[in-house]
């Protein structure tokens, strides 16, 4: 299947409206249906439906047992559904293939991907979250895949960094989808440097010394190696210091063409956004601006400055 030029984006059914629910309700999340669906497209899928649960259903849940964690009808704990829930998320993985992400339901004993509520075989609230059977095997097998629950997409930074990750990924699956070649790799990766630079100086050092040695190298196995640690490095959270320090490099690239002024204005703009007191927005727009009175074609290409449609506003809060 070739990649579209919109990223297409897994989600649970019932953040899309989709009236499945165990209470025949939806969950329909107004962000991802009304904002983020101006740039991407969705696929969903319901993995209780999926195997055969009808709607509405009595709920289920998350019950440590005999050393694993079960999930369990709430009425009558003898029906476990955990194997077909499992099992229905290996058969998906493949139709997974051509996408750039994934949102999930927060809290589902199914679709929660992170601390989902889970109970004692005794019936009490165990101190022990897990998460929901089907996430967790589609978080085993496609580590690189971005992955969120709606819930904590309402935390300005975390959308912002999962937004960034969904249009990383699916530029990665564009360059694979067109052929790798040596000078692709390189000039994927020369337009990602600064903003892996953000993220990871560890990642930004290993990875240019992966890209600068090619010659040779079995270009399949080198893309799986390097979208897993590029990805890795994408989802760690960049401090304020970071970005500036990459803003000064940027900066440095305008040294010839702008005056004294125009420099002073632009470090007291970093200097502004490091105190916390105007949002990352800021200094980029600055910057974006003197590059478009000074164009440098090496900054121009960084996706740094624009990595995902600045409609979408995720720079204002962070
Ligand atoms: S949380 Fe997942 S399993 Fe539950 S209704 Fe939504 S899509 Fe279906």
């Amino acid at each position: 299947m070739p990649i579209s030029d919109r990223p297409l984006i897994a989600l649970s059914s019932c953040l899309a409206g989709e009236k499945v629910r165990y209470d025949s309700a939806h969950k329909r999340d107004r962000w991802l249906m009304n904002e983020f669906s101006e740039y991407v497209d969705y696929a969903s899928f319901c993995p209780e439906v999926g195997i055969g649960l009808t709607i509405p259903r009595t709920p289920i849940r998350l019950v440590h047992k005999d050393g694993d964690v079960r999930v369990l009808d709430v009425r009558d704990p003898s029906i476990d559904v955990t194997d077909r829930l499992r099992n229905f998320a290996f058969d998906t993985v493949p139709k997974l293939e051509g996408m750039s992400g994934y949102v999930f339901k927060s809290k589902s004993p199914s679709c929660g991907l992170f601390k989902v509520k889970a109970y004692m075989e005794n019936g009490h609230p165990s101190d022990t979250p897990v998460p929901g059977a089907y996430a967790e095997v589609l978080a085993q097998e496609l580590p690189d895949l971005p992955m969120e629950e709606e819930g904590r997409l309402c935390d300005d930074m975390l959308r912002e960094n999962f937004v960034n990750r969904v249009f990383v990924y699916h530029r990665l699956l564009k360059l694979k989808d067109e052929g790798l070649s040596a000078k692709a790799i390189v000039a994927f990766h020369s337009r990602h440097k600064y903003m892996i630079m953000a993220h990871s100086q560890v990642a930004y050092q290993s990875l240019g010394q992966k890209v600068a040695n090619l010659k040779g190298i079995d270009l399949d196995v080198f893309y799986l190696e390097y979208r897993r640690e590029l990805m890795a490095a994408l989802t760690q959270r960049v401090k304020r210091r970071q970005h500036v320090n990459v803003m000064q490099h940027l900066t440095g690239y305008l040294k010839k063409a702008v005056d004294k002024d125009d420099k002073k204005e632009i470090l007291e703009a970093l200097d502004d956004y490091k105190r916390g007191d105007v949002p990352l927005v800021v200094p980029m727009k600055l910057l974006s601006h003197y590059f478009r009175c000074h164009p440098d074609p090496y900054i121009g290409d960084q996706y740094y400055l624009n990595p995902y449609p600045s409609s979408l506003k995720l720079r204002n809060n962070v």
